[in-house]
């Protein structure tokens, strides 16, 4: 089936200076399944979704948040109505297997469930004065117009982290979803106008992120973005976050990770086999939180590998829709590019590649347990490198593919400086039946997620997401975090005293004074 799409926006219909170009959309396991094509959208038509969403804010940000939030409550049944068909579409249009599709579906309804009741508190808070007839106030103020530009991988879960909470708390959006899942965007825009956000509230643009993407960041010194929401690479962000900071805004960056998975002596070793392997090669490398050193403790370091490897020889790779496949296809060909650079790149001759095979997976360089034709696809085998050293480009660049970094360490401090000294900060993980050194790694790692016992993935939509130092500023998604994303507490200070009272100055101390007393005390006066 072929679907050509009308770009998606309230301002529909405007003239054809709005769009660029028309690429297609093409499944990365089968490239003769072209979902569609698409429409770029020029700068122009990103001006235009831009005065449309600012248009549409007054009146959306004076509805009440319970009103607000029985659109999300719409949208909610509208997805989980069409689980399944968004979940296909997802692995058709970038390959990630079916089951991992439905959980992707799964996290916008979970997210759309958190925030329906969110509706109902969005809390400010009453708080004492220090003056007689005086009331205090704070109350959480929608930010504005907010330009959302979001990565490929979770092409549903991740902007709805975005969407949904900036929309319940009155904002207005224009969101620029990545070049790898267009159609799938597209199709989720059309759930949310079926949901009844009024017009202009929501809007998408199409395209890639020179053209689109770069427009609607240009849009910030134009006066038009009150707040951009970023989740993409550790490059593209940092210069997001300089543009957005020289206008006095704090952009919400989601960023890069070389996420560590810590293996201790006493660990459960067929539990850290599987938790290693999913970490590492669950949706082909390409999550955000996937593993990217294995630190292993040095008494168990070879007999952990082999039994990993043997694990990873097991592994089915191919078609998605497959239920036995661990992993299908690279999202595009530019990740399946970029992984085969690194390979080339990041190599150095004291490297040691443990995995037998590298590159792309294809007839001519097959991988032995593959389901479906290799040559239709962009499949990736997998790659275990040992003998890294902390000087490597490949320990301090994310390589966002199946291919790992293993170590082994001495003693708990080494393994730390190991997970930490890349500078990355998102997620991690430590496989112990020991507490003391469970606790000792979540106060000591500088990641912003922290498993123990479980894999470096598996966000929850009602826990903070976000990273550190390269993997972001700090910022959190998810549950009632974000809601510092997507408002700016007003603090409201209410006199009824009739007359001007001065804080501080006239402020009236416990004894009648205005003023602080110290009472007089004479401590030798006390002892006995
Ligand atoms: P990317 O930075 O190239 O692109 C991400 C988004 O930004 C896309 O929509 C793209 O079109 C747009 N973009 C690209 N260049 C732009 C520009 N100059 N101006 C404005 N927009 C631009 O990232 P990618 O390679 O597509 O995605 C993979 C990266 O995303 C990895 O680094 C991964 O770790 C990261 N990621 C992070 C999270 C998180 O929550 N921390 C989640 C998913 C992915």
């Amino acid at each position: 089936m072929t679907t050509k799409l009308a770009t998606y926006t309230r301002i529909r219909g405007q003239d054809q200076t709005q769009y660029a170009s028309d690429q297609p959309s093409v499944n990365p396991a089968r490239f003769t399944d072209v979902l569609g094509t698409y429409p770029v959208t020029s700068k122009e038509g990103v001006r235009a979704a831009c005065i449309a969403a600012q248009e549409a804010l007054p009146q959306w940000r004076s509805t009440p948040a319970p009103l607000r939030g029985n659109l999300i409550h719409n949208l909610s049944l509208l997805v989980t109505e069409n689980k399944a068909t968004l979940a296909r579409w997802l692995t058709r249009e970038i390959g990630k297997p079916y089951a991992e599709a439905l959980g992707s579906v799964q996290e916008v309804i979970d997210t759309c469930q958190f925030f329906v009741s969110e509706g109902r508190r969005l809390y400010g808070q009453t708080i004492p004065s220090e003056m007689a007839d005086k009331r205090l106030f704070t109350y959480r103020r929608p930010i504005g117009v907010c330009g959302i530009i979001t990565a490929g991988n979770f092409p549903l879960a991740v902007p709805a982290w975005y969407v949904i909470p900036a929309l319940l708390c009155g904002n207005t959006i224009v969101w620029k979803p990545s070049e790898d899942a267009p159609i799938l965007s597209y199709l989720f825009c059309q759930l949310i106008e079926k949901a009844g956000f009024p017009p202009g509230v929501f809007n998408l643009v199409l395209g890639d992120g020179p053209t689109t993407g770069a427009a609607l960041v240009d849009m910030v010194p134009e006066g038009l973005i009150d707040k951009i929401g970023f989740t993409g690479s550790s490059r593209i962000g940092q210069w997001i976050g300089q543009v957005t900071g020289a206008h006095f805004q704090a952009a919400c960056l989601e960023l890069g990770g070389k996420n560590p998975l810590v293996v201790t002596e006493d660990a459960n070793l067929d539990l850290a086999v599987e938790g290693a392997l999913w970490s590492a090669f669950g949706t082909a490398g390409q999550r955000c939180t996937s593993l990217g050193v294995l630190i292993v403790q040095e008494r168990i370091y070879e007999h952990f590998m082999e039994r990993l490897l043997a694990r990873v020889a097991q592994m089915v790779i191919g078609d998605p829709m497959d239920p036995t496949v661990t992993y299908g296809p690279m999202i595009s060909q530019r990740f399946l590019h970029n992984l085969l650079t690194f390979q080339k790149t990041l190599l150095a001759p004291h490297h040691t590649v443990l995995t037998p095979t590298q590159g792309q997976i294809s007839r001519a360089n097959p991988w032995p347990k593959f389901q479906g034709d290799p040559d239709q696809g962009y499949f990736a085998h997998p790659v275990i490198v040992a003998g890294v050293q902390k000087s490597d480009a490949l320990y301090r660049e994310e390589t966002f593919g199946p291919m790992v970094a293993a170590v082994s360490y001495t003693d708990l401090e080494e393994a730390l400086h190991w997970a930490n000294d890349h500078g990355y900060g998102l997620s991690s993980a430590i496989y112990t039946r020991n507490s003391a050194q469970a606790f000792y790694f979540q106060d000591h790692i500088r990641a912003g997620m922290v498993s123990i016992n479980n894999t470096t993935s598996g966000a929850e939509a009602h826990m903070p997401f976000g990273g550190n130092g390269r993997s972001g500023n700090g910022s959190r998604q998810s549950g009632i975090w974000v809601l510092d994303q997507f408002t700016r507490w007003q603090g409201v200070n209410w006199d009824f005293s009739d007359r001007l009272q001065r804080a501080q100055i006239d402020t009236v101390y416990a004894g009648g004074d205005t003023g602080f007393r110290v009472p007089d005390c004479d401590v030798a006066a006390l002892s006995p």
